[in-house]
């Protein structure tokens, strides 16, 4: 007997796991549980000071720093990525967000947050791709602080691709002109948890950053899903 849409939903379009392909049981979401218990944690939100944090040293303040896990070749992380970023899975996205977040509140980060900014992406990039797969990151963790993602508060004035984002960056004159508040309102004494999906150099959160504290963010956050 089919008792609800979703039944019928799950006949044509069977729920799976985006990191093992297994069918999802009813009170699992985009991720199976199997997959969440084994990704790779990165447990910083247990240590004094993380190596996110480190990377804005002597750089940007930012108030905590925070990563949920670790990106490695052939592992379960990539394949999420992949296709939360190009295969338009994105509930993988939000669901990670959420689980993140989860454990971040319960180990008390972020408790006095306003307001969550994606990293945004450049408009001709999100028009090709057809999303940007941070708001759905920032969605799945505004659910669980029941504060608001303000996905348009932050423009991105310079495409750069990612096979290159370092050297353009490393080239760029003014790595400041990437970024602009576009919603100085939504920042202006805000507790601001600034949101991507991956870390490596910290450049572009960085950037970004900047732009947060000069519109007059109170604190500074910074979370993503994958550290490279
Ligand atoms: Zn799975």
């Amino acid at each position: 007997m089919i008792s609800n849409i979703n039944d019928v939903i799950g006949l044509f379009y069977p729920r799976i796991c985006g990191g093992c392909d297994a069918h999802l049981r009813k009170h699992e979401q985009n991720v199976c549980i199997n997959c969440l218990q084994r990704l790779p944690k990165t447990y910083y939100w247990d240590y004094k000071e993380n190596p996110i944090e480190q990377l804005f040293w002597g750089k940007i303040k930012v108030d905590a720093a925070c990563g949920f896990l670790h990106f490695g070749k052939d592992s379960t992380v990539q394949q999420l990525m992949h296709r939360f970023k190009y295969k338009s899975k994105t509930g993988i996205g939000h669901e990670l967000g959420r689980q993140f977040a989860i454990i971040l509140r319960d180990n008390q980060w972020f408790i006095d947050v306003d307001v969550i900014v994606p990293i945004p992406l450049h408009p001709s990039k999100q028009l090709r791709r057809g999303y940007n797969q941070s708001d759905y990151f920032a969605e799945g963790i505004s659910e669980v602080y029941d504060v608001p993602a303000r996905s348009h508060a932050m423009i991105r004035m310079v495409a750069t691709d990612s096979q290159t984002r370092k050297s353009r960056f490393d080239r760029s004159e003014n790595v400041e002109e990437v970024f602009r508040i576009s919603d100085v309102d939504a920042i202006r004494g805000k507790n601001v948890l600034l949101v991507d999906d991956v870390v490596t150099t910290g450049a572009t959160l960085e950037a970004a950053g900047n732009r947060l504290l000069e519109a007059g963010a109170a604190k500074l956050y910074i979370a993503v899903i994958a550290v490279g």
